[in-house]
């Protein structure tokens, strides 16, 4: 259900409260980080003096595209730039995460703003660093809520060609080209009012899906022939990467992006999972099928979160170690899988 406590938020917005707003979204962007940024700065810059976007790390380049996108500011690559202007902010936007943890190190110094900040999110268990919640864990995207957030409080005539184009991003990619169970009838009316609202769906499908490198295809061939592993008792599927199968194949921010969800293509499997040795952490992302909530375990083994069927987590362990834990801890819900 929805949580909006933001009628506060636009009665500041509308008396001019605000001079600075800073828009920023998780570690590691994807579609809908980068489309639900960009489509709310499209908008906010048109009626505020100074709004920007700051990420917390680089993100795919099959996102550079997205209108505004020469404007936003990478923190890990820009810090005292990113730094000034946070720290200038009167008003910092969350979007699509609700856990401080999620923005590393940028987190940290937003904590201790005591600035106004704004989560507009759709992952479940968030953690209430905000004054203003815009949230519903059923909605599609981040994308569909900056939205409806637009509608409602501003109406949707606001919403230009360049901000509809962003928005359908998220939506796209968020819901696996409108494929995953977070895809309801609204989704789909909400795609047609942002085509309507001047989203080209071809366009958009083409900057997004197919701008992939020879590597890339490579690495997806290696990994379904030589590195997938099937644990038939848990129904799982499991693909881990080494760095230096990262180097052999030049992977790059984004590349492994949708690599998960080709376990979840195979018959009888309800779970797969994707390791990758990220040098400076671990980092898993979870799929699944039915009631196991990937979330819960990933919280519970490799502190992550996310969705009940798409999760992510990390460790701070070995690539070894993780995997081993995952497999030791994988068989404890071996019962629960096998009755999906
Ligand atoms: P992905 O596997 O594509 O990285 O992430 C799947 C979903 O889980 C996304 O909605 C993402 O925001 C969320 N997610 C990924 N990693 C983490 C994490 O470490 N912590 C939390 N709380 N959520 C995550
Ligand atoms: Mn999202």
């Amino acid at each position: 259900m929805l949580k909006d406590t933001t009628a506060a938020l636009v009665a500041n917005i509308e008396a001019g409260k605000y001079k600075n707003i800073v828009i920023t979204t998780h570690h590691k962007p994807d579609g809908d980080a980068m489309g639900s940024s960009l489509g709310l700065w499209g908008f906010l810059q048109k009626r505020m003096e100074s709004v920007t976007v700051v990420t917390p790390t680089d993100y795919s380049e099959n996102l550079f595209w997205l209108p505004g996108n020469e404007r936003v500011i990478e923190w890990e690559r820009n810090e005292s730039v990113a730094r000034k202007v946070v720290e200038k902010a009167d008003l910092v936007f969350c979007l699509d995460f609700n856990r401080l943890s999620r923005i590393n190190q940028m987190g940290e110094f937003i904590a201790q703003m005591s600035c106004d900040k704004v989560m507009i999110d759709h992952h479940l268990d968030p953690e209430g660093f905000e004054n203003f919640t815009f949230w519903n864990s059923r909605a599609s995207s981040t994308c569909e809520l900056v939205y409806r957030w637009i509608e409602h409080y501003f109406g949707s005539s606001h919403i230009n060609p360049e901000t509809a184009t962003c928005l359908y991003t998220g939506l796209m990619t968020d819901t696996g080209n409108f494929q995953h169970n977070n895809t309801t009838p609204d989704t789909l009316r909400l795609a047609a009012d942002l085509m309507e609202l001047g989203a080209d769906h071809l366009d958009i499908h083409a900057k997004i899906y197919d701008v992939f490198s020879v590597s890339r295809s490579r690495l997806f061939g290696y990994c379904l022939y030589k590195k997938m592993e099937i644990i038939p008792e848990c129904r799982t599927a499991l693909i881990y990467l080494t760095a230096d199968e990262l180097k052999e194949f030049d992977v790059k921010t984004g590349d492994t992006e949708g690599l998960v969800n080709f376990g979840l293509g195979l018959k009888d499997i309800v779970l797969s999972v994707l390791i990758i040795d990220r040098t400076e952490r671990v980092k898993m992302s979870f799929r699944s099928k039915g009631d196991f909530a990937v979330n819960e375990f990933s919280g519970k083994y490799f502190h992550g979160g996310g969705h009940k069927n798409a999760a992510g987590g990390q460790s701070e362990d070995t690539l070894e170690n993780a995997v081993n834990l995952f497999k030791e801890k994988i068989q404890l819900y071996k019962d629960e899988l096998q009755a999906i």
